[in-house]
């Protein structure tokens, strides 16, 4: 089994959920923790990515159940997104750590536009760089853009942290009293298992291009910090 190490660069992806504390909105008190967090990793020497859903504020696809047109309900989406970045901006820099969000809708009032050299630069200047607004293209889930800007932006592995479960499990551990937490898997044995690690989309990406994955819990205690700094916590999904 995989021990410990330490990376040089690597992405963050948390679900927008949590940013609302169970709520549509955004809840400091949550968003200054995690931001804590991921300040403690930045200052140890990690370059540090970030992506963050937007669950809690739309789903394009819950919103096109509820009549609206799936298209625009995704830009809403993604616009949600920005705010969970711009949140966590403004509690990494309490913080004084140096944060770009660059967003893939350009918005130059509010961040900058993404830049993927750019984005480097900052990472490799200590700055963490927060990826807002998806992909910019609706249809797609932050998972996906996840995967995607971790491999443009050469980050070695991917960390999903997860609320409410702390890793891939061998059944729904909600459903199945004997389901038991995997450490260690591949994605060819999360494929023939029918493990949903993540959107399949974004699960294809990371198992073409060789890219590890860590799936986590983001509730215990300095959980992030721990995943960023390369502790064994969760699950490891190898190439
Ligand atoms: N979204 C999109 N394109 C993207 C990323 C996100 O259209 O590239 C929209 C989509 O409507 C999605 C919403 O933004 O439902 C919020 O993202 P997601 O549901 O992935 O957030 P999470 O579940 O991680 O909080």
């Amino acid at each position: 089994l995989e021990t410990d190490r330490t990376y040089t660069r690597v992405l963050l992806k948390l679900s927008g959920e949590v940013f609302g504390g169970g709520q549509v909105g955004v809840d400091p008190d949550v968003v200054k923790s995690i931001a804590q967090q991921i300040a403690a990793a930045a200052r140890s020497g990690v370059q540090i990515a970030v992506v963050i859903g937007g669950g809690n504020f739309f789903r394009g696809a819950e919103l096109q159940t509820k009549g609206m047109d799936r298209v625009r309900a995704d830009y809403m989406g993604m616009l949600g997104i920005v705010m969970n970045c711009l949140a966590l901006q403004d509690f990494l820099e309490k913080e004084d750590i140096d944060t770009r969000v660059q967003t893939a809708i350009t918005m130059g009032q509010v961040a900058e536009p993404y830049i993927p050299r750019r984005a480097i630069r900052h990472m490799e200047k200590g700055r963490v760089v927060i990826f807002g607004a998806g992909m910019g293209m609706p249809f797609f889930s932050t998972d996906t853009v996840a995967v995607q800007r971790a491999l443009e932006s050469r980050c070695e592995i991917v960390l999903v942290g997860k609320s409410g479960v702390d890793g891939v499990y061998t059944a729904d551990p909600k459903k199945d009293p004997n389901a038991t937490l995997i450490e260690e898997l591949t994605y060819q044995e999360a494929v023939e298992k029918d493990l949903r690690v993540m959107d399949q989309t974004a699960f294809a990406l990371c198992a073409e291009n060789k890219l590890p994955m860590v799936v986590f819990g983001m509730e215990g205690e300095g959980n992030i910090t721990r995943a960023l700094q390369g502790e064994r916590i969760g699950t490891l999904v190898a190439p």
